[in-house]
């Protein structure tokens, strides 16, 4: 834990902290040492991790990266961080990230961007660690922590892994609780880690995920010894290649990466099998019009009365109104915008049933794929890291989550692994895709890869 405390200290350039909490680490660290010393040390005990600031950490300011959270510390304390500290893991401090998790390049925290500690080949030039949960993967790429707290609505998990050479998995929909997780659109929002290889997502996910009576969403199954999978052998697991994925404009090394694993796979003795998922194509603007419906309503509860920021007005309803113009930042302000549109009177059928249906469709073509393969293999992102300010218009940066989001819409299993380096040295990241509750498979093929 102090070496950890010290390091972040050196690496603050990064931003990757937007609170460190070194009183409550070193307290925690001298009660696992008491614990260890009465052989009662737990899975996790004495391991110091960062927290991504959208989970409520009781007593320790929570603002989700946002103006309007100013100030706020909760009077609870989220099930998933609960589960971490009750298997004897030490609290380091709250990550950077995206304003409500909305963004794919961290450059939309109140508290300013993100550095990634990786660098272009003869280049000092920063870069983006990927969004939304940029904090998290910047510190454990740059080891200051040894792991970390995610969320994954559409990509925030595996797209900022990618972009940062570590691992990170977004669970089955209903494996972690959402209590005490700051919702963006609750019906795609999980917890998951980011950690330095598969072996730490996989005992790190095993802590975090559980059934829990405070989120009616999770679900109760039996989650299983990740970790006892990691090394067992790939031989005649079937790994679906979605044609799908093949999209333009995607750099050819992209593609590269993605055949030449499916290559490793096969020499491990894994069949290859070409699936198709035909409605792919329209994930996307489906997941930018669902998702952005349930942010309008989560963030309808941030009004200058109940948290945080309050700007005085004439009357309550100025109040309203000065609060949120102050409090939200454009992206998010955007995102309700988008939200409240598709989901008024007239516009509803259009728009919010319409992506609904789409949404219905995307996880069909999986329940099918299920049919020929046990796991689906794509790129993570279709592209390397970018530099901050390099992607100024939104649906160019909606893009970063092409190969992504689908995930999220069926809501299945994704991990994300580094896969090696673009020609300009930066990582670059594959995603595997399983069935529901299946997350050791992604655990065992990932470890294949990586
Ligand atoms: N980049 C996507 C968005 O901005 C995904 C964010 C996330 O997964 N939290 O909505």
């Amino acid at each position: 834990t102090d070496a950890y405390l010290e390091a972040m200290a050196k690496a603050r350039v990064l931003n990757a902290y937007v609170v460190e909490t070194p009183e409550q680490a070193r307290a925690m660290a001298a009660a696992s040492d008491a614990r260890i010393a009465k052989s009662e040390a737990g899975a996790l005990e004495g391991i110091p991790l960062g927290i991504k600031d959208l989970f409520a950490t009781k007593g320790v300011h929570t603002q989700a990266a946002s103006h309007v959270l100013d100030g706020f510390k909760p009077p609870y304390e989220s099930t998933v961080t609960s589960n971490l500290w009750r298997d004897g893991a030490v609290m380091l401090g709250k990550l950077n990230m995206d304003e409500f998790a909305m963004g794919s390049s961290n450059e939309t925290s109140y508290y300013g961007n993100v550095i990634n500690p990786w660098r272009r080949r003869n280049s000092n030039a920063a870069l983006v660690p990927g969004g939304s949960s940029g904090g998290s993967a910047s510190a454990v790429a740059a080891h200051i922590c040894a792991g970390a707290t995610a969320t994954d609505t559409g990509g925030s998990i595996r797209q900022p892994a990618a972009f940062t050479g570590t691992v990170g998995i977004k669970p089955t929909y209903g494996r972690c609780s959402r209590w005490g997780v700051v919702a963006f659109a609750s019906s795609l929002d999980q917890a998951g880690p980011i950690a330095r290889d598969v072996r730490d997502a996989a005992i790190l996910l095993k802590s975090m995920a559980s059934v829990d009576a405070k989120d009616t969403t999770s679900v109760d199954h039996p989650v299983p010894d990740y970790e006892a999978v990691i090394g067992k052998p790939i031989k005649g697991l079937r790994v679906g290649i979605p044609r799908e994925y093949r999209v333009d404009g995607t750099p050819a090394e992209i593609d590269a990466l993605w055949d030449k694993s499916a290559k490793w796979l096969k020499e491990q003795g894994a069949e290859i099998v070409e699936i198709s998922l035909p409605h792919t194509k329209y994930a996307l603007p489906a997941y930018y019009i669902v998702a952005p419906a349930e942010a309008s309503s989560n963030l309808a509860r941030y009004d200058g009365v109940r948290y945080g920021l309050r700007v005085p007005g004439d009357d309550i309803v100025s109040m309203y109104e000065n609060t949120r113009a102050a409090g939200f930042g454009r992206e998010v302000q955007r995102r309700v915008m988008i939200g409240t549109y598709v989901l008024s009177a007239g516009y509803y059928d259009a728009y919010y049933v319409r992506a609904q249906k789409v949404r219905t469709l995307i996880k069909q073509d999986f329940d099918k794929a299920w049919d020929k393969v046990d796991v689906v293999l794509t790129p993570a992102t279709p592209s390397p890291a970018f530099a901050p300010g390099e992607i100024t218009d939104p649906v160019q940066m909606y893009l970063n989550d092409i190969f992504t989001v689908t995930v999220n819409m069926a809501g299945l299993p994704g991990i994300s692994v580094p896969g090696g380096l673009s020609e300009q040295g930066l990582p670059m990241g594959l995603q595997l895709i399983g069935k529901p509750f299946d997350e050791a498979t992604l655990f065992q093929v990932g470890h294949a890869i990586e």
